[in-house]
């Protein structure tokens, strides 16, 4: 099944079970400053979870273009490691505004996925987690659904738990919240990973597809939970890991679309293998930086348009270790353009001003990017330890204009870290310059290229155990 065909399906299943189809919102929030990226279908409904808007319906169905590369949901880092993750992808989602609650959202999902009216996967490579508190809904995956006890897992709201899962969602420190029930797809023994609440289940067997939050109370500023009046439910499945599912690849990265796109890219870089991980990066980032752009952002150096410059420039740099010579991200456009520019007309309409800005962006980067990446393999030649001393990603970022994120990406390459302290203190003793400059009137800050003048909004997890500045003016 073609990802366009799932992507209708999903519309048609809800919308005859009386669901609103409401386009895809932009991936830049509307009206929402604490978010860097639209990340979940459930944004652009947020105020009507909380009953501030009444949008005429009380059931919604959507396909919602969604970035995870920066803020609270970052997969930029996972990127060419997994085979689930990508910095943009499509969220299939259906929603009840205080309409129907746990047993129609289990029997929805469960029906769209196993009847062979609609996707007929076998139910024996499905499994689920639940909130372990929450037996409600194991009763219903059990004793309606008829899953086997040993396909459901309890898992915790990850206090002190050692593993990533989390079953308790909340859309921020007060408000509506509640427990999620995930569906998981076995992709078999011959994939490395474990399934979910175990220490391996960040591999890549058990993928987990479908996302189901019950918005069942409401948290008060004191922690106490109410229960709120009209539970809702919000889902989140994503488009690219049904398909890889329905396509009987493992892969996202080899769907249809994927493949398309990846030939695309694989031919303007000289027929390079299309199994390069460094390709599927480019094959990604190309979608991130495409919509993005149509969504109005610009690259600069801080904020939405300082991460979309750290994708292009990361793409740049893979294309580069490909062994392009000269800009190519930006002729990628028209490939993407004739895979998505259907579902996405905005994507067709802006295609010129997506390439003028890719190409700019490329040129400009290419004047520093191989004398940075010459400094670089010097100084890593001339490494003592396996780290990147601070002044070298300083001078990287300052000089050559190399994100940190970018360095950050060449070294895990090569099994290196990067010394974050020395790179804040370069960084500082760089402002400490320009303020001492500036009583003089000599105007530093006009060829310097940092983000001294934007709030610092903290540091970034990467790999869990680095970090990368993040400077966010939201
Ligand atoms: P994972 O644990 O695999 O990182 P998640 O729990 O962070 O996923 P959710 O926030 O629950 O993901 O999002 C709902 C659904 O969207 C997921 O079940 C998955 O199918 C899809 N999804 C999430 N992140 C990505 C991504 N980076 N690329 C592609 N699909 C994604
Ligand atoms: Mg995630
Ligand atoms: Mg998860
Ligand atoms: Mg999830």
């Amino acid at each position: 099944m073609k990802t366009a065909v799932l992507r209708q399906n999903f519309f048609d299943f809800f919308s005859q079970r009386g669901h609103e189809v409401v386009p895809s919102s932009s991936l830049v929030p509307h009206d929402d400053p604490t978010l860097l990226f639209t990340n979940a279908g459930m944004n652009q409904f947020k105020d009507v979870f909380l009953g501030r808007e009444d949008r005429g319906y009380t059931r919604a169905v959507s396909a919602q273009r969604c970035v995870r590369a920066g803020g609270k949901h970052n997969d930029l880092e996972n990127v060419g490691y997994t085979a689930r993750h990508h910095t943009f992808f499509e969220m299939l989602g259906n929603f009840s505004f205080g309409d129907y609650f746990k047993r129609e959202a289990i029997e929805f999902a469960w029906t769209f996925l196993t009847s062979p009216d609609w996707l007929g996967l076998p139910k024996d490579k499905l499994l689920v987690t639940i909130y372990d508190a929450d037996q409600e809904a194991f009763d219903i995956w059990h004793d309606e659904m008829g899953l086997p006890s040993d396909r459901i897992i309890r898992i915790g709201d990850n206090k002190g738990a050692p593993y990533a899962s989390d079953n308790f969602w909340q859309m921020g420190d007060t408000g509506p919240c509640g427990p999620c029930t995930e569906i998981f797809f076995d992709h078999g023994p011959d994939v490395a990973g474990g399934p979910p609440g175990t220490p391996e289940e960040d591999g890549d067997r058990f993928i987990e597809i479908w996302n189901v939050v019950f918005m069942q109370y409401n948290r008060q500023s004191d922690g106490t939970m109410e229960d709120l009046p009209k539970p809702s439910v919000d889902t989140g499945m994503g488009l690219e890991r049904i398909a890889a599912v329905l396509q009987g690849v493992h892969s996202n990265y080899e769907i249809d679309l994927f493949q398309d796109l990846l030939k695309a890219a694989s031919e303007l870089l000289g027929g390079v293998d299309t199994t390069e991980a460094s390709l599927r990066v480019v094959a990604d980032h190309i979608r991130s930086c495409a919509f993005l752009i149509a969504d109005g952002v610009m690259p600069s150096n801080e904020g939405r348009g300082f991460v979309l410059r750290r994708i292009i420039r990361r793409a740049a740099r893979h294309g580069n270790k490909l062994g392009a010579t000269e800009p190519f991200f930006h002729k990628l456009t028209a490939a993407l353009v004739d895979l998505m520019g259907e579902a996405y007309p905005e994507l067709k309409r802006t295609q010129a001003q997506i390439e003028k800005v890719l190409q700019q962006e490329e040129e400009q980067f290419s004047r520093t990017l191989d004398k940075g990446l010459r400094l670089l393999e010097r100084d890593i030649a001339n490494l003592s330890g396996t780290e990147i001393p601070g002044d070298t990603i300083f001078t990287l970022y300052d000089t050559y204009g190399f994100p940190v994120d970018l360095t950050n990406d060449i070294a895990r390459e090569r099994g290196l870290t990067l010394d974050y302290e020395g790179y804040e203190s370069a960084m500082e003793a760089q402002r400490e310059r320009a303020r001492a400059a500036s009583k003089f009137g000599v105007d530093y800050n006009a060829d310097v290229r940092i983000e001294g003048e934007t709030e610092f909004t903290g540091y970034e997890y990467v790999d869990g155990s680095s970090r990368i500045r993040t400077v966010l003016v939201n």
